[in-house]
């Protein structure tokens, strides 16, 4: 089994005690890589040995904690205060690697001096610092205390490392080291799926369910649109312009982490549920020239469905996107008979072989049965294994070349 080490970062929210401790610990963690630093520097000036790790973290760490200049030392973790030795040691073995040729790429410079103005600040935690994650969900850092994190996902194991950082805009992160199996596949279930991504909903499933998009997420986006309106009433240059252009801007943000925080939590649901899961070859291109452009874009179904496609990947389930040639809205999922367009407003209707439709649930299975067909023909037609990365996340592009014939099926009137 292959493990990896993947990253997972999630938002941090310290009260003001802790932000003061956090502001200790970068303090000391920074005179602490100076201080070896520098104590390097001097003995290469004077000539002399280079400095080991060993007798780095004796003098600048044990031995400078009952100096009354560095006494303050003490004040926190000193397992913390080891890793950004072991943090300059990296950077010293790198620098060596890289001028002796053993490690490829670009020349690496020596390590240079941090400073209280950097643009990050970061400090790291190893197992044997004794970090740990709570019950409660709280991330408790030695000498630090329990500190509130915005939980967007679930760690699948156990983490190595955390590091505690804090950028320019003031927020901070956590960021854990996890080893994970590179193919995490999952036990294998009965159901498939279709998924229809509509326009009244967000999903429509062909077992019935309909996704709507969850009201926080409807609310947020609302306060958006009513910002930009306030923004565009605000005058050129002006200072309550200025404002209101960081406000959007938060706003937006706040705005996409939610959508993507919600659709992580769904793509993870349909993929456990469910051993295939199928959708339409929506050519979001071809849509967003019409006038649905906007909520189609709103509802991010491009990176909805990326997230599905490396998530089956990954769990070793299949995704299939069927393509629109057919019209699933108007073609009978029971007997197959093609009817009449219908005009989008006509939310269900009714089959001469007797069967009531709603028109999205009607839809979702016709991909369910035209997925099966095309993916789960026993892998006459599975498509080779082209596996997007997992990482980054960024949206899928949609075929620029995609025709639009593909959009036929969607009756836009
Ligand atoms: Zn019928």
């Amino acid at each position: 089994m292959v493990l990896v080490q993947l990253r997972y970062n999630f938002r941090l929210y310290p009260d003001t005690a802790q932000r003061e401790a956090l502001a200790r610990s970068f303090g000391c963690a920074r005179v602490v890589f100076n201080d070896g630093l520098r104590l390097r520097q001097q003995a290469r000036e004077a000539g002399e040995e280079y400095v080991s790790d060993g007798e780095l973290s004796r003098r600048l760490i044990t031995e400078a904690k009952s100096t009354p200049e560095r006494v303050w030392l003490g004040e926190v973790s000193s397992a913390m205060l080891q890793q950004a030795l072991a943090d300059l040691n990296a950077a010293y073995r790198n620098f060596f690697a890289s001028i002796s040729g053993k490690r490829k790429g670009r020349k690496l410079a020596l390590p240079r001096f941090r400073s209280r103005k950097d643009n990050r600040q970061a400090i790291r935690f190893t197992k044997n610092s004794r970090f740990k994650v709570l019950d409660n969900g709280r991330l408790r850092l030695p000498k630090i205390g329990d500190l509130a994190v915005r939980w967007s996902r679930a760690l699948p194991s156990d983490p190595s490392s955390v590091a505690v950082i804090k950028d320019a805009a003031g927020r901070y992160f956590a960021s854990f080291v996890v080893q994970a199996a590179e193919e995490e596949v999952l036990p294998p279930v009965g159901s498939e799926v279709g998924i229809d991504l509509g326009l009244t909903h967000f999903a429509v499933l062909s077992d019935g369910t309909k996704v709507t998009a969850p009201k926080f997420l409807r609310r947020a986006a609302r306060k958006l649109k009513r910002l930009q309106q306030d923004l565009s009433r605000k005058i050129n240059g002006s200072n309550r312009r200025k404002k209101a252009v960081v406000q959007v801007a938060r706003a937006h943000a706040r705005v996409a982490d939610t959508r993507r925080d919600w659709q992580h939590k769904l793509s993870t649901t349909l993929i456990r549920e469910n051993q295939a899961v199928y959708v339409e070859d929506l050519c979001v291109v071809g849509l967003g020239r019409t006038r649905l452009a906007k909520s189609v874009h709103d509802a991010g179904w491009a990176g909805f469905t990326g997230m599905l496609e490396y998530k089956a990947a990954r769990y070793g389930r299949t995704f299939g996107r069927v393509d629109r040639f057919f019209p699933s809205t108007r073609m009978c999922s029971d007997c197959g008979r093609i009817n009449d367009k219908m005009a989008l407003n006509v939310r269900a209707w009714d089959c001469p072989c007797g069967s009531d439709h709603d028109r999205d649930v009607n839809a979702a299975r016709n991909i369910k049965a035209a997925g099966q067909a095309d993916f789960n023909d026993r892998g006459a037609q599975v498509r080779p294994g082209l596996v997007p990365a997992p990482r980054g996340e960024a949206v899928t592009h949609p075929d620029a070349a995609c025709s639009t014939r593909s959009v036929e099926g969607i009756s836009v009137h």
